[in-house]
């Protein structure tokens, strides 16, 4: 099981209240190092492909590195959405980070109009194929309808989706593929979070607003041990 929680762009809680948590962290660049120097596993929100150049506004891997971080997201939706992240993009920075030893959370997912459209899976195809499968990297299926909605897929709805994203995967990559592990992400919360994390595929969770208070938090990563120690 692995959880993740997403400060965005927010401070995020004192760490005192997360001493001794068995998650991940992605807190906003200017509190990696004190995530780190506090003995948290952290990720950076975003990575850049190359390792330095006239990119204003982005982070490479070596950097990261230099810090401490443990690994980064890469393709979240809200990049997608306001920042035109497309699949190449994602691509370009998965690969740089992984090569350059940084471990990858890369999320994918579809929109309400692509749901309703049923075009989700076709939507996981395209985001699941520019991906190569690799040890140090785990996906995040986070239906961008249930991203800070409050509305979280239901446990079925997660479980579904989880295994055609398999599906495509041992399809796309064979059995390295298979293997990946896939947090879930839209609204997790301590209250739906075992139920989410018991469904045979939904490997840990990628956790996002609910991140913010250290006691749900907690009570998120101790859900996910509860289910798979
Ligand atoms: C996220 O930011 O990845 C996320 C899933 O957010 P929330 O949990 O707030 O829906």
């Amino acid at each position: 099981m692995i959880v993740a929680g997403n400060w965005k762009m927010y401070r995020g809680p004192e760490l005192d209240g997360l001493r001794g948590l068995d998650a991940i962290v992605c807190p906003p660049y200017t509190r990696l190092r004190e995530c780190v120097d506090a003995g948290l596993t952290t990720y950076a929100q975003n990575v850049h492909w190359e390792a330095e150049g006239a990119y204003t506004g982005e982070i490479s891997a070596p950097m990261l590195l230099e810090l401490g971080v443990a690994g980064s997201l890469v393709g979240h939706s809200e990049r997608r959405q306001y920042f035109g992240e497309t699949d190449e993009t994602v691509a370009k920075r998965t690969r740089a980070a992984l090569d350059a030893g940084l471990k990858v959370i890369a999320c994918v997912g579809e929109t309400l109009a692509e749901r309703e459209g049923g075009e989700t899976e076709d939507v996981l195809r395209r985001q699941l194929s520019v991906l190569e499968p690799h040890p140090s990297l785990v996906l995040a299926y986070e239906p961008v309808w249930a991203i800070g909605t409050g509305k979280t897929a239901t446990a079925a709805q997660a479980q579904e989706v989880h295994a055609a994203i398999r599906a495509v995967l041992r399809e796309l990559g064979g059995s390295a593929g298979a293997e990946l592990r896939i947090q879930y992400g839209g609204s997790v919360k301590p209250e739906n979070a075992a139920e989410l994390m018991a469904q045979p595929d939904v490997d840990g969770a990628l956790v996002g607003g609910a991140s913010l208070d250290p006691d749900g938090f907690a009570a998120i990563g101790a859900a996910a041990v509860a289910q798979r120690p």
